[in-house]
């Protein structure tokens, strides 16, 4: 299942009571003693104690003794997603250590998983020099080889001669077999994206074949291309590979970020009815179906309250202010504002908490929306 199908199926999933647990999971022996208390006190501060429903200590247990078996597996944080009543139990490996969180709600608390899939793709490596080229896929799940092509030399010339003449021959039959090998790992790339839902390529290899290599590359790919890096194919080990490729997409990220605040902040001075900030205006545009893009910052948190009637988001009434319905406390209205933004077909980005954002929340407008409306 790829990262993407994985978040849109939790996105569907709706139950009475879904509990989402967030744990960062030492790799130090020492400290993963500590994991099963952290848990305990974060399932106890999302009410889940001897008082609560007899189905959520059943499902808290299910989380537990699923904690109890990641020892031998440890790696930097886990999300585990579980409903007994909708038949739910969904286990995602996380590169990154996120802060301890449990969560109790109708649907699985998702903006954790979004940020870490967002900062660390599925991307495909492709490690190449003139006759061999080997494609890694990188995951939260790990690294793993999808394809290696070996392709022919060339010999070197035995026939006397005249040797300008020779060497001019055996260049360009050998430029065309490079050539041939480029194409040739092109088409293995392009069909290691497909077949592993990345979204992602970095490059990697002298720095002579990663520049021969990216005059080759299609468009779309050149599009997709986050980075290359320099290595020497015949001695890199994956670890190696995988800590090079995790830097270039790191600073693709960063990139990308920088890019998106810098274009929020041109329509700010532009265009400033389609941009606004705040947690209210932000409330008021996710209301409207207005939000194209969303930055929020990752840890950040604030509860507040949703009309299960018409889906209207507020911070605190009691009743829902177009159809009167009772309203329902959540404890992250974050968490409803990305989701919202993604169900109309926006897009979000969770950003650092040091991130030089203009204003926070804030939203670029599909079309204005009245103040506070
Ligand atoms: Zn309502």
């Amino acid at each position: 299942m790829t990262d993407r199908t994985l978040v849109d199926r939790l996105l569907r999933t709706r139950g009475s009571a879904v509990i989402s647990a967030y744990l960062g999971l030492p790799n130090d022996p020492t400290e993963q003693r500590g994991v099963p208390i952290r848990l305990e006190e974060q399932l106890y501060q999302a009410g889940i104690d001897p008082r609560a429903a007899p189905a959520l200590r059943r499902d808290a247990d299910t989380i537990r003794d699923a904690v109890a078996g990641l020892y031998d597996t440890l790696r930097n944080g886990v999300a585990l997603f579980v409903s007994g009543e909708i038949g739910l139990f969904e286990q995602v490996w996380l590169p990154r250590i996120v802060p301890d969180r449990v969560i109790v709600g109708q649907r699985p608390y998702v903006r954790p998983l979004l940020a870490t899939q967002q900062r660390c793709p599925r991307y495909c490596a492709v490690v190449t020099d003139h006759q061999h080229s080997t494609l890694l896929i990188a995951s939260a799940d790990g690294l793993w080889e999808s394809d290696h092509l070996v392709s022919p030399g060339v010999r070197k010339p035995n026939f006397a001669g005249w040797y300008g003449l020779a060497e001019y021959t055996v260049r360009n039959r050998a430029e065309g077999l490079v050539r041939r090998h480029h194409r040739h790992t092109v088409e293995a790339v392009e069909n290691a994206l497909r077949r592993n839902g990345c979204e992602l390529v970095v490059v990697g290899g002298s720095r002579h074949s990663v520049a021969e290599f990216r005059t080759v590359l299609p468009r779309h790919l050149r599009e997709r291309l986050a980075g290359s890096f320099t290595t020497n194919p015949r001695v890199a080990t994956p670890a190696e590979v995988r800590r090079d490729a995790d830097e270039v997409v790191d600073r693709w990220n960063r990139e990308r970020q920088r890019r998106l605040l810098d274009d929020i902040r041109a329509h700010a001075g532009t265009d400033a009815a389609r941009v606004v900030s705040g947690l209210t205006g932000c409330l008021s545009a996710v209301n409207e179906r207005a939000v194209d893009l969303l930055v929020v910052r990752t840890h950040d948190t604030a509860p507040g309250v949703v009309c299960d009637n018409c889906d209207l988001l507020a911070f605190e009434e009691r009743t829902c202010a177009i159809c009167g319905t009772e309203n329902r406390p959540v404890p992250d209205v974050y968490e409803e504002m990305v989701v919202a933004v993604l169900d109309s077909g926006g897009t979000v980005e969770q950003v650092d908490s040091d991130a030089p954002v203009p204003g926070h929340p804030v939203a670029r407008l599909r079309f204005p929306v009245p103040a506070g409306g």
